[in-house]
């Protein structure tokens, strides 16, 4: 029932209703305006959420400075007699904030467009269904919680002192000199994009491994890579206090009684946390897990009846497409007439932009080997891309194939290299729909490329 009228008189103010306007809330709010719900949308911050104001694309950007940087260091390589000159880190930032202003200018016109209504403030469940921003109480037949998560800052002295991904976009210079806390996707990426564009940079890991839920292939290769780039790992360091010194640098000092001196900058890249307090769940009877992740079934559905949940607030793969996908198979089974749609999340294909860039999709080859035993064969490779066959710097790829079964179902590509970033996204299609390693093999190379290795193992 559109927009829920009992007797001629209005009962919901919308159909639906969105909490946060980051990709999943976008995504899905403009899919149900284009199925005929009446729509709006409540954000707090900036439209386009984190992807846009501070993860995919201004991280994207700072990575493309640095791969412009490598390809700089390559040139002589390549007959080009030029020196690399000094970077405008300032000049950077200025161009990437005046684009990302321009999307935000973008995805105000969608929404406008779309017809779905804008409402400007900090969204809080009174009861049910039933949602107060400032003075307004707004009743809505389906709401959808897509509020997100924010940098996790850890409970120890001095930990006001380091700043998160959040400050690394805003910081007006670049440090010199980086303490760079945490394994995953953010420490190992902007890492990379601080040290090839001239920074000094010191990785504290609380464990041996580096993304520790990867392929090992791939941290082994990536270590390695990090390493000959001149970023140092600090292993097994728990952080107890960070402080700052008489010269004004930063020293972390680690449970061990160790301490690393003479940092401009602290990175806390420890993971995130979902935004789910003083959201009011607690009236709409929505669960939260042990994380604070707001709990959801198969279809997005939250405890809460009429409650939905999308994106890095329910805490499955928290990726841009996914919260997308998420969104719209969510709006297309509340009002596209589509009442099994949900999104699959077997097989998710993602990328880590380090130095060199990381594809991945489907299981490490330990996954295979724990699920399907002595029925897994695995296929590697390793090699130097032809770009580097005349640069000084000679990065590695490294590939492998998992596959189960008697007919070798692929069920994991992994790949670390030069352009492996841009090769997975076909490869996830071939995974998703089933491949085996003799369609692999059937497919004719492409040469000279990385890829072509992939269908030429053995
Ligand atoms: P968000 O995009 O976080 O949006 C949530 C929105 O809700 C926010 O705008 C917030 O202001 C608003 N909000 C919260 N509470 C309320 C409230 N009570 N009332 C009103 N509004 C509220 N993913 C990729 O796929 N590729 C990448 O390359 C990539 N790089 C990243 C780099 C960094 C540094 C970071 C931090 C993340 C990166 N991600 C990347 C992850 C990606 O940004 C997230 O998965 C994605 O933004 C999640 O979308 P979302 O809609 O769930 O939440
Ligand atoms: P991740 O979950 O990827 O990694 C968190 C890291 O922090 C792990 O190495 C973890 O170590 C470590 N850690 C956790 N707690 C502590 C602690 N108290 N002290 C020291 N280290 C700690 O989180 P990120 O913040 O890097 O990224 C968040 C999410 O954002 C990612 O999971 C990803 O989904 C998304 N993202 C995606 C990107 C992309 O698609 N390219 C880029 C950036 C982010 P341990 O392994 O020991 O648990």
């Amino acid at each position: 029932m559109l927009a829920g009228r009992y007797l001629g008189v209005r009962m919901h103010d919308y159909d639906y209703l969105v909490i946060g306007g980051g990709s999943g809330g976008l995504a899905s709010a403009r899919r149900a305006s284009a199925h005929g719900a009446r729509v709006a949308l409540v954000e707090n911050g900036k439209l386009g959420g984190t992807c846009v104001n501070v993860g995919c694309v201004p991280k994207k950007i700072m990575y493309n400075a640095a791969a412009a940087a490598e390809l700089l260091h390559d040139a002589p390589g390549y007959g080009f007699d030029v020196e690399v000159p000094p970077h405008d880190w300032a000049s950077l930032v200025r161009r990437r904030n005046a684009y990302v202003e321009r999307l935000n200018g973008i995805y105000a016109r969608n929404l406008e467009v779309d017809g779905v209504e804008r409402i400007d403030g900090w969204a809080r469940f009174a009861a049910p269904r039933v949602v107060v921003v400032g003075e307004r109480e707004l009743r809505s037949e389906h709401v959808l919680i897509a509020t997100g998560g924010r940098p996790r800052v850890p409970d120890i002295r001095g930990a006001e002192l380091g700043i998160t991904s959040d400050g690394f976009f805003a910081l007006a210079e670049r440090p010199e000199r980086v303490a760079v806390v945490g394994g995953g996707y953010i420490a190992v990426e902007l890492a990379g994009i601080l040290r090839s564009l001239g920074s000094e940079v010191s990785i504290f890991l609380r464990s041996e491994r580096l993304l520790r839920r990867f392929d090992p292939m791939l941290r082994e290769v990536l270590i390695e890579e990090m390493t000959q780039r001149g970023i140092s790992f600090e292993v097994c360091h728990e952080i107890e206090r960070i402080e700052r010194g008489e010269n004004g640098a930063l020293r972390c000092v680690s449970n061990q009684g160790v301490s690393h001196d003479g940092f401009d900058c602290l990175l806390w890249a420890i993971g995130r946390k979902p935004s789910t307090e003083d959201l009011g769940l607690e009236h709409a009877g929505v669960e939260r897990d042990a994380e604070g992740h707001v709990r959801v079934d198969e279809f997005q559905n939250t405890s809460g009846e009429g409650v939905y949940a999308v994106g890095d607030v329910a805490g499955r793969w928290p990726l841009t497409p996914v919260a997308i996908a998420a969104g719209r198979r969510l709006a297309d089974r509340l009002f596209g007439g589509e009442p099994d749609a949900r999104l699959d999340y077997e097989f998710i294909p993602t990328v880590i932009f380090s130095h060199p860039p990381i594809g991945t999709v489907g299981m490490t080859e330990d996954e295979a080997r724990d699920q399907h035993a002595s029925d897994v064969k695995v296929y590697t490779s390793r090699f130097t891309n032809l770009y580097h066959a005349v640069t000084e710097h000679r990065s590695r790829t490294a590939i492998k194939l998992v596959t189960v079964g008697a007919k070798e179902r692929v069920v994991g590509v992994h790949v670390i290299g030069t352009a492996a970033d841009e090769m997975i996204q076909g490869f996830a299609v071939a995974v998703k729909m089933g491949a085996t390693k003799a369609d692999l093999d059937r497919t004719v190379a492409i040469h000279p490329t990385a890829a072509e290795e992939l269908v030429t193992m053995r």
